[in-house]
């Protein structure tokens, strides 16, 4: 990027200090011929002409360009330098960084700063400031808050994921070390049932990590003709067994037979699996869950109601966010993993809908998850 910019630098410097140079010498000479004053004159135009396609080409660029003299006085800005030279405290801050590089370039130090500017909004710019061959020296202010965004968020997801392995890796590494010692074929049945329950557990959480994974890179979708009824009785079967564990009623409401809804049958499955299976999940032994869906006019809605513990409501906000749970140690006791629900989302979006929530704590909640009749991703 450096090399690009000092080549830009270069040609611009170039242009027109020869275009300055051409003038000064016709004019220098005034007893020369006419003639040479316009060949001077139509090769002073021909430069401006390069001058001004080399600053369109610049002006297009999404990155800021300012080029300076030997005395760090800005010769050539592009029109993402103009827009970045307001006079906000943020642009301030990145102006005075440009400045203060540029006098250190023109000296011939190569320079770059990585500038922080906490907003609102909180921004972050990359300054770099390179000395020109030919005298004076090149600024470039490139706009990375999307890409410092990404590295943040990679980075907590990993730290997420080893936290989230670290708890049963561990149990597992304890259990294991505990059997190698015990005699006791009762102490040796409780511990292996533990190991079983502790490998499960990372089982489940590299299943969820890999179907999150899978949802949020699907590049095209597989639509098709989905037949409803067939896709809220696969939900509910997926969950009968644990729901017959724990004594919950899972009622299916009369859905219309020939409804359907275009969507990609995998991913709308996994989606209403996942409802289904908090709502089995968070509810009391004994409870009920219903599962609806209907036309609404514009698409079908899925209704996944329970009457369990309910979600206190400000963590109602959160609970689609990536590896949030309500209660950890509750949700550990029930085997969760804090992604299901942000399957759920990720299918939504993919499909242009929308998931949303009501719930009172120890009332019960209800998700409504809509898939638009057309289906168009939300970007
Ligand atoms: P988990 O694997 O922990 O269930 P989810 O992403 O599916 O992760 O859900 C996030 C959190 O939202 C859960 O930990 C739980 O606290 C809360 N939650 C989700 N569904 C329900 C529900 N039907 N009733 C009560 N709480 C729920």
């Amino acid at each position: 990027m450096a090399v690009l910019w000092l080549i830009i630098g270069l040609i611009i410097g170039g242009v027109v200090a020869t275009a300055f140079a051409r003038r000064a010498e016709a004019r220098s000479a005034p007893s020369t011929a006419s003639t040479n004053e316009r060949a001077a004159d139509r090769e002073a135009t021909e430069l401006k002409a390069r001058f001004d396609r080399i600053q369109a080409a610049l002006d297009v660029l999404p990155i800021g360009v300012i080029v300076a003299d030997p005395d760090a006085r800005a010769v050539v800005r592009n029109a993402a330098a103009d827009a970045s030279g307001g006079d906000t405290h943020n642009e301030v801050l990145v102006q005075a960084a440009v400045q203060h590089h540029l006098r250190a370039a023109v000296r011939g130090e190569q320079r770059s700063q990585t500038v922080e500017l906490y907003g609102p909004p909180r921004r972050v710019v990359i300054v770099n400031a390179t000395p020109l061959a030919a005298g004076g020296a090149v600024a470039t202010i490139e706009d990375i808050t999307e890409r410092s965004r990404l590295d943040s968020v990679r980075t907590d997801f990993v730290a997420n994921i080893s936290h989230e392995l670290k708890t049963p890796i561990g149990a597992l590494a304890v259990l294991a070390e505990t059997l190698i010692d015990e005699h006791d074929p009762t102490v040796i049945s409780r511990l292996a049932n533990k190991t079983v329950n502790e490998a499960h557990r990372v089982a489940k959480f590299i299943d969820d990590l890999l179907e999150l994974s899978r949802i949020e890179l699907a590049g095209d979708l597989m639509i098709a003709t989905c037949n409803v009824p067939s896709l809220v009785a696969e939900a509910a079967s997926r969950n009968s067994y644990a729901a017959d564990q724990r004594q919950v009623e899972v009622r299916v409401c009369e859905v219309a037979r020939d409804l359907t809804v275009d969507a990609d049958q995998a991913q709308l499955g996994s989606a209403l699996g996942n409802l289904v299976e908090n709502a089995v999940k968070y509810s009391d032994v004994g409870g009920k869950v219903t599962i609806a869906a209907f036309h609404d006019g514009d698409g079908v809605t899925f209704v996944v109601a329970d009457s369990g513990i309910g979600i206190p409501a400000h963590d109602l906000d959160r609970i689609f966010e990536r590896f949030y749970r309500v209660d950890r140690a509750r949700s550990r006791g029930t085997g969760g993993t804090g992604i299901g629900l942000s399957i759920v989302r990720h299918v939504a979006g993919n499909h242009g809908g929308a998931v949303t929530v009501e719930s009172r704590e120890g009332e019960g909640s209800t998700f409504r998850l809509h898939i638009p009749d057309q289906a168009v991703p939300l970007t």
